[in-house]
């Protein structure tokens, strides 16, 4: 028999086809990436992109250490990271004979998936809080039909989507377990650096993004640089795991106005996920939470000196330049032979909003720069065509919620 999974709440090895009972014996956990994929990664590849990594020497003196890395993911298609996880979910869609997704996002997942299933002439749903200022920029595409949710916040429309359950649509919020081989396409690129990076910093929501990083590197590299997460205040739930020594954390109720800046790293139903507390253990890492959006200017200044960087355009959005905001603002932390990876997890042309009022002495390089090296995620919006566009009540009777978009898939 071959084992596919390990259960990180009991050390179980179980086979693909035992998933559904086994989260049976974790019942109240059933919603949380608790499976870690024991399966050669070479066998899942899907996705090859070449992400630049540039190393900077201001920022490597400024902290203190022997060099830095910057990993720009804003370079992806859809100028984020979540290209890798909607990449892996079209090659499981394509393999099912699937052409609609459907996914709970209000930022990069939505505009990652919109951009992908277009390239490929598949459809998506998404679900948005109606508040959300993606909206308009979303409306732009017309392979997708945006149900915005009236006086809802982000767990209410992930909560929606979840619960959609259509043949033919495939949940592109798919479990951690399924999504993580996707990243291994990003650790690849970290093997090939020398020397090798003895940190790994990145802001994060639910810790995909590391979580498939460590994956990668726990079949290629030994040791595995330390994963360090990295948390806005009061809204980082890996934070409260550690500190309490529990796998599972689930925060309550978050700080909006100090994430305000950085929406990419409110983790979904704000929960951390044994995944990421399984590769901090795996590595021997640690997380630098507590920022607040006066340390993600700092290190928008700190950006801003080194010209070789904002004259390629590598210049993330708030939610992407945390990890460099904690490396500066605890660079006590490290000593002169550390070598960091820092990842810029997300463009800033994905958020220029957040960028004019978080740190508006950059919007005249970002835009200039961008321009230069015809860096473009600007969408053309109509005002005029909004009919892609459904507003409902988050307490919508799921039948007509179904209904709503069976009808759609057919038009
Ligand atoms: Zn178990």
């Amino acid at each position: 028999m071959s084992f596919e999974y390990k259960c990180l709440l009991c050390d179980r090895l179980i086979t693909s086809d035992q998933i559904t009972l086994h989260k049976q014996k974790h019942a109240d956990t059933y919603e949380y990436a608790t499976l870690w994929p024991i399966n050669d990664p070479f066998i899942d590849f899907c996705y090859d992109v070449d992400i630049p990594i540039y190393s900077s020497k201001i920022i490597a003196d400024t902290i203190g250490v022997k060099k830095v890395y910057i990993l720009d993911e804003g370079y992806n298609y859809s100028g984020s990271m979540k290209d890798y996880l909607v990449k892996r979910s079209i090659d499981i869609g394509i393999k099912n004979n699937i052409k609609f997704f459907n996914v709970a996002s209000s930022g990069n997942h939505a505009i990652s998936l919109a951009k992908l299933t277009q390239l490929y002439d598949y459809k998506a749903v998404i679900f948005i809080p109606a508040s959300s200022v993606k909206i308009k920029l979303l409306s732009s595409f017309d392979n997708i039909l945006i149900i915005g949710v009236r006086n809802s916040n982000y767990e209410d429309v992930y909560s929606l989507s979840n619960q959609l359950d259509i043949e033919g649509l495939f949940n592109a919020n798919a479990s951690n377990e399924i999504l993580i081989p996707g990243l291994q396409t990003v650790s690849r690129q970290i093997c090939s650096l020398s020397p090798q990076p003895t940190h790994i910093l990145a802001g994060v929501g639910n810790g995909t993004y590391l979580s498939g990083i460590t994956w990668g590197l726990e079949h290629t590299i030994n040791p595995i640089p330390k994963i360090v997460p990295v948390g806005m205040n009061n809204a980082f739930p890996f934070e409260n795991a550690l500190f309490n020594k529990v796998k599972i954390f689930k925060k309550k109720s978050y700080d909006i106005t100090n994430v305000y800046e950085a929406v990419g790293s409110i983790a979904v139903e704000s929960f951390n996920s044994p995944h990421l507390y399984h590769c901090i253990k795996l590595s021997n890492g640690f997380v630098f939470g507590n920022l607040i959006n006066n340390d993600l200017r700092k290190a928008y200044l700190l950006l801003m000196n080194d010209i070789n960087l904002t004259k390629k355009c590598v210049i993330p959005e708030p939610t992407g330049i945390m990890g460099l905001a904690a490396a500066l603002k605890y660079k006590k932390a490290f000593t002169g032979d550390d070598i960091l990876l820092i990842s810029f997890t997300g463009h800033a042309l994905t958020s220029i909003l957040s960028i004019k009022r978080l740190i508006p002495e950059i919007y005249n390089t970002l835009i200039a720069s961008a321009r230069i090296n015809k860096k473009n995620f600007s969408f053309q919006i109509n005002n005029n065509k909004r009919r892609n566009i459904i507003y409902i009540d988050k307490d919508i009777k799921m039948s007509m919620l179904k209904t709503i978009v069976q009808n759609w898939m057919c038009q």
